[in-house]
């Protein structure tokens, strides 16, 4: 088979540094909240340009750290893509908040920023845009409509972080621009940790010291507690591996570009693919198509050692959970819940390999 991902590869580059700062922690004994977290993050902050970078537990306590800083509770409404992986608005939902499901942008899978104004009640709290993909949301858009109605944006940039586009000719780093963003270390993420790890990104200083209570059950000091939070922390084995891999992720970044970029003319006018808009660099989480009968499109390639994977195959109101609101009308989501299928992607790719899952989903369309 040939890998979806391949972590293995990686390894092998940064062995020998992992595991002397590894042993290192086991010398120094500080396993939570020890010097490497706060080397993470200034690394972090230096590589989005962003004043905050915060280490925190998973990308789901980055989402929950945000929505938690914003003040969202009981009867909150927060504006979320209804194409998504399902934690984006299931903390909305834990929070007792309501989530309202937004149709997406057919062409870039993420959500519509003329949908969203549409969406705005004086109830609305917070809009929460997925960078899909690794895709970079229309910011741009939706900061106008933050600033004109005064709601916040949390971009959950799980799969984004690395991404970049260009506005008004600067580039600008996924996770550096909403009011607060939040990023997942998982490992098969572009950046993934060897286990849960995430981050929460702000420019905002009352609210970067706020989310820094919360992580650590909202305590302002020892024993002092300020807001209900929860544990949220970052431990330093997941941080020391991560200050590893961000040093040769830009590169990564690089290579997952060129394999796009095969993959892309290969596919031009031949299959739907996620349209990447001018000046967008993608961090290609996924790299993801649309096929008509996508579980024999699967079989076929499984059966020539091209594995796939489906993100994601329900649209949320179709989830047994979200049955209350299952009369939501996003056709876009609805049907690209049917049709994607991600390819493999990722740095380590062979060329020969790219040749093969070209050839092997030409012959298969
Ligand atoms: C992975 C992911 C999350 C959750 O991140 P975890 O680190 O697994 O908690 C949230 N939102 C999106 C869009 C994701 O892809």
């Amino acid at each position: 088979m040939i890998p979806f991902i391949d972590l293995k590869s990686q390894y092998g580059l940064i062995e020998d540094k992992v595991k002397s700062r590894i042993n290192a922690i086991l010398e120094h004994g500080k396993y939570i909240m020890g010097p490497e977290v706060a080397e993470l993050e200034n690394n972090l902050n230096k590589f989005i340009d962003c004043k905050h970078s915060i280490g925190c537990g998973s990308g789901t306590d980055a989402l929950m750290l945000a929505m938690l800083a914003l003040d969202i509770k009981h009867g909150d409404e927060v504006i979320v893509p209804n194409f998504t992986f399902f934690g984006t608005a299931e903390v909305v939902s834990l929070l007792g908040a309501v989530p309202v499901f937004v149709d997406i942008d057919p062409s870039t899978y993420n959500i519509d920023p003329l949908k969203v104004s549409e969406a705005i009640t004086p109830k609305t709290k917070a809009i929460m845009p997925v960078s899909l993909y690794g895709l970079t949301a229309d910011l741009e858009s939706l900061m106008k409509i933050s600033k004109e109605k005064g709601i916040a944006i949390i971009e959950d940039g799980a799969q984004s972080f690395g991404a970049s586009y260009t506005v008004n000719g600067t580039r600008v780093k996924s996770c550096n621009i909403a009011t607060i963003s939040t990023t997942s270390f998982y490992p098969a993420k572009p950046l993934g940790a060897y286990g849960d790890a995430g981050a929460v990104f702000t420019n905002d200083d009352d609210l970067a010291l706020k989310m820094r209570q919360l992580l650590n059950h909202g305590q302002e000091r020892g024993y002092h507690h300020i807001h209900i939070g929860f544990n949220g922390r970052l431990d330093s084995i997941q941080a020391a591996v991560l200050i590893e891999k961000l040093d040769i992720f830009a590169k990564e970044i690089e290579l997952r570009n060129q394999v796009a970029s095969k993959y892309r003319e290969a596919f031009n006018g031949k299959i739907k693919m996620q349209e990447v808009p001018e000046g967008h660099i993608s961090s290609w989480a996924q790299f993801t198509i649309e096929v008509e009968d996508r579980d024999s499109f699967r079989e076929s390639l499984s059966k020539s050692n091209v594995p796939t994977a489906v993100h994601y195959p329900t649209q949320l109101t179709d989830q047994p959970v979200y049955k209350e609101f299952s009369n939501t009308d996003t056709p876009a989501s609805k049907s690209a819940a049917k049709k994607v299928v991600s390819l493999p992607m990722h740095p380590y790719l062979s060329d020969e390999d790219q040749r093969v899952v070209i050839e092997t989903v030409l012959e298969n369309i």
